[in-house]
Protein backbone atom coordinates (compact mmCIF):
# COMPACT_ATOMS: atom_id res chain seq x y z
CA UNK A 1 0.00 0.00 0.00
CA UNK A 2 3.08 2.51 -0.46
CA UNK A 3 2.71 2.72 -3.33
CA UNK A 4 -0.31 4.55 -3.37
CA UNK A 5 1.29 7.30 -0.86
CA UNK A 6 4.34 7.54 -3.14
CA UNK A 7 2.41 7.67 -6.04
CA UNK A 8 -0.67 9.83 -4.77
CA UNK A 9 -2.74 11.27 -7.93
CA UNK A 10 -5.82 13.06 -7.84
CA UNK A 11 -7.86 11.63 -10.37
CA UNK A 12 -7.00 9.32 -12.55
CA UNK A 13 -6.31 5.41 -12.88
CA UNK A 14 -3.19 3.20 -10.99
CA UNK A 15 -2.71 -0.08 -12.77
CA UNK A 16 -1.10 -2.73 -9.91
CA UNK A 17 0.20 -5.80 -9.96
CA UNK A 18 1.93 -5.39 -13.53
CA UNK A 19 4.52 -7.95 -14.13
CA UNK A 20 7.57 -6.51 -13.49
CA UNK A 21 9.30 -4.82 -16.28
CA UNK A 22 5.66 -5.32 -18.42
CA UNK A 23 4.94 -1.68 -17.55
CA UNK A 24 6.51 -0.16 -20.81
CA UNK A 25 5.10 -3.03 -22.84
CA UNK A 26 1.38 -1.87 -21.89
CA UNK A 27 1.92 1.95 -21.82
CA UNK A 28 2.62 0.94 -25.68
CA UNK A 29 0.11 -1.25 -26.26
CA UNK A 30 -2.27 1.20 -24.62
CA UNK A 31 -1.25 4.03 -26.76
CA UNK A 32 -0.96 6.11 -23.55
CA UNK A 33 2.62 8.02 -24.73
CA UNK A 34 0.67 10.92 -25.21
CA UNK A 35 -2.29 10.70 -23.04
CA UNK A 36 -0.95 13.09 -20.56
CA UNK A 37 1.00 12.64 -17.44
CA UNK A 38 2.14 8.61 -16.57
CA UNK A 39 3.95 7.60 -14.02
CA UNK A 40 6.00 4.46 -14.43
CA UNK A 41 7.17 2.15 -10.99
CA UNK A 42 9.38 -0.84 -12.22
CA UNK A 43 10.39 -3.12 -9.93
CA UNK A 44 8.34 -2.56 -6.29
CA UNK A 45 8.60 -5.46 -4.15
CA UNK A 46 5.82 -7.41 -3.83
CA UNK A 47 4.92 -10.23 -1.19
CA UNK A 48 2.06 -11.81 -3.83
CA UNK A 49 5.13 -11.48 -7.04
CA UNK A 50 8.13 -10.70 -5.93
CA UNK A 51 8.62 -7.84 -8.15
CA UNK A 52 6.34 -5.67 -9.68
CA UNK A 53 5.50 -2.60 -12.32
CA UNK A 54 2.65 -0.07 -11.17
CA UNK A 55 1.63 2.49 -13.85
CA UNK A 56 -0.26 5.98 -12.93
CA UNK A 57 -2.22 7.76 -15.26
CA UNK A 58 -3.89 11.11 -14.30
CA UNK A 59 -7.30 11.98 -15.74
CA UNK A 60 -8.05 8.92 -17.13
CA UNK A 61 -10.15 6.18 -16.47
CA UNK A 62 -9.89 2.47 -18.88
CA UNK A 63 -12.32 1.28 -21.47
CA UNK A 64 -13.69 -2.08 -21.78
CA UNK A 65 -11.31 -2.51 -25.18
CA UNK A 66 -8.37 -1.25 -22.85
CA UNK A 67 -8.31 -3.17 -19.95
CA UNK A 68 -8.99 -6.46 -22.39
CA UNK A 69 -5.63 -5.47 -23.85
CA UNK A 70 -3.73 -5.34 -20.41
CA UNK A 71 -5.36 -8.62 -19.76
CA UNK A 72 -2.87 -10.33 -22.37
CA UNK A 73 0.28 -9.05 -20.65
CA UNK A 74 -1.00 -8.60 -17.54
CA UNK A 75 -3.60 -10.57 -16.27
CA UNK A 76 -3.24 -10.00 -13.08
CA UNK A 77 -3.14 -6.82 -12.85
CA UNK A 78 -5.34 -4.68 -10.66
CA UNK A 79 -7.11 -1.14 -11.72
CA UNK A 80 -7.43 1.36 -8.85
CA UNK A 81 -9.67 4.19 -10.20
CA UNK A 82 -8.86 7.24 -7.93
CA UNK A 83 -11.28 10.43 -7.74
CA UNK A 84 -10.34 13.23 -5.65
CA UNK A 85 -7.65 11.76 -4.45
CA UNK A 86 -9.34 8.93 -2.66
CA UNK A 87 -9.61 5.31 -3.98
CA UNK A 88 -13.09 4.72 -5.16
CA UNK A 89 -13.11 1.47 -6.83
CA UNK A 90 -10.70 -1.26 -7.18
CA UNK A 91 -10.89 -4.38 -9.78
CA UNK A 92 -8.93 -7.36 -10.74
CA UNK A 93 -8.84 -7.40 -14.55
CA UNK A 94 -11.39 -9.67 -16.52
CA UNK A 95 -9.88 -12.04 -18.61
CA UNK A 96 -12.48 -12.04 -21.13
CA UNK A 97 -14.22 -14.64 -23.04
CA UNK A 98 -13.40 -12.99 -26.18
CA UNK A 99 -11.15 -10.20 -27.74
CA UNK A 100 -12.52 -8.36 -31.13
CA UNK A 101 -9.87 -6.22 -33.13
CA UNK A 102 -6.91 -6.92 -30.27
CA UNK A 103 -5.38 -10.20 -31.46
CA UNK A 104 -3.62 -10.89 -34.85
CA UNK A 105 -4.29 -14.16 -36.49
CA UNK A 106 -1.03 -16.27 -37.26
CA UNK A 107 -2.70 -17.77 -39.88
CA UNK A 108 -1.34 -16.17 -43.48
CA UNK A 109 -4.78 -17.93 -45.30
CA UNK A 110 -7.49 -16.72 -42.20
CA UNK A 111 -9.55 -14.57 -43.92
CA UNK A 112 -9.03 -12.00 -41.22
CA UNK A 113 -5.15 -12.13 -43.13
CA UNK A 114 -6.05 -11.13 -46.38
CA UNK A 115 -9.56 -9.34 -46.14
CA UNK A 116 -10.54 -6.06 -44.55
CA UNK A 117 -12.54 -8.17 -41.71
CA UNK A 118 -11.97 -7.68 -37.74
CA UNK A 119 -10.83 -10.37 -35.74
CA UNK A 120 -12.26 -12.26 -33.17
CA UNK A 121 -10.27 -14.60 -30.72
CA UNK A 122 -11.94 -17.17 -27.91
CA UNK A 123 -10.73 -17.93 -24.88
CA UNK A 124 -9.58 -21.60 -24.29
CA UNK A 125 -7.86 -21.27 -21.60
CA UNK A 126 -6.27 -18.77 -18.92
CA UNK A 127 -3.03 -19.66 -17.47
CA UNK A 128 -1.11 -20.12 -19.59
CA UNK A 129 -3.57 -18.48 -21.81
CA UNK A 130 -4.48 -19.94 -25.04
CA UNK A 131 -6.32 -18.33 -27.87
CA UNK A 132 -8.76 -19.45 -30.78
CA UNK A 133 -9.38 -18.00 -33.94
CA UNK A 134 -12.94 -17.35 -34.88
CA UNK A 135 -12.62 -17.48 -38.28
CA UNK A 136 -10.21 -20.31 -39.43
CA UNK A 137 -9.36 -21.67 -35.51
CA UNK A 138 -5.39 -21.37 -35.41
CA UNK A 139 -4.63 -21.48 -31.78
CA UNK A 140 -2.20 -18.86 -30.55
CA UNK A 141 -0.82 -19.63 -27.43
CA UNK A 142 0.68 -16.77 -25.15
CA UNK A 143 4.12 -16.40 -25.83
CA UNK A 144 2.99 -16.20 -29.56
CA UNK A 145 0.32 -13.59 -29.16
CA UNK A 146 0.91 -10.42 -31.61
CA UNK A 147 -1.32 -7.10 -30.37
CA UNK A 148 -2.87 -5.26 -33.35
ZN1 LIG B 1 -7.67 -16.96 -38.20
Amino acid sequence: MKAYKVYAIKDGTVIDHIPSTKALKVIDILGLENEGILTIGVGFSSEKMGKKDIIKIENKYLKKEETDKISLIAPNATINIIKDGRLKEKRKIEQPKEYFNIVRCLNPNCITSIGDIDTKFYTVSISPLILRCHYCERIVESGEIEIL
